[in-house]
Order: C-alpha cells, then structure tokens, then sequence
C-alpha cells in the first residue's frame, strides 16, 4: 500500500481580510486571489509604521512617532501632546 499523502502546505484559494481598516474604521472584508495580494494590502493598509503622525503646531506630518517626539524638541517649552489613536 502506497501512501501518496501530500503534504499542502501552500493555501489555494482566496485569502480573505476582515481586519479593520484604519482609514475607513470599517472591517475590509476584501478577498484576494494571490497570497502575494493579500501580503501587500496587509503591508499598506494594516502596517502600523505607515500611520502618520502630525504636529500640532505647523502641520507636517512624519511616519513615526519618534520623529514627531525629536520635532517637538525645536519648539522650547511646548508640551508634547500625546498621540491619541483614532477608534
Ligand atoms: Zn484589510
Ligand atoms: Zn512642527
């Protein structure tokens, strides 16, 4: 008796995300054909680092938080606010 078992270890079919999406709030409920699809929306859409921070004082934002904290330290004796997340 032959045992031609194969072990699959790579996913066919969609790949589906109904994680929330930080810029709508809303689950994605989106499917993706490709592994590599879904990699790259996970990448882009639900990637922590990517989610900007802004000064409150002049505007411009930066895509960390450190950096933000570093910029706050030109302006003397201004408190540095804390990042509050959206929910
Ligand atoms: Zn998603
Ligand atoms: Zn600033």
């Amino acid at each position: 008796m032959r045992h031609d078992i194969k072990h699959s270890d790579t996913q066919v079919g969609p790949h589906r995300c109904d994680r929330i999406n930080p810029n709508t709030g809303k689950p994605c409920n989106q499917s993706f054909s490709r592994p590599y699809d879904f990699t790259r929306h996970e990448a882009t859409i639900h990637n922590p680092l990517k989610q900007k921070v802004r000064c409150n004082l002049c505007g411009k934002t930066f895509c960390r938080a450190d950096a933000l904290t570093r910029h706050y330290q030109k302006y003397p004796g201004v408190e540095i606010p804390k990042q509050v997340p959206q929910t």
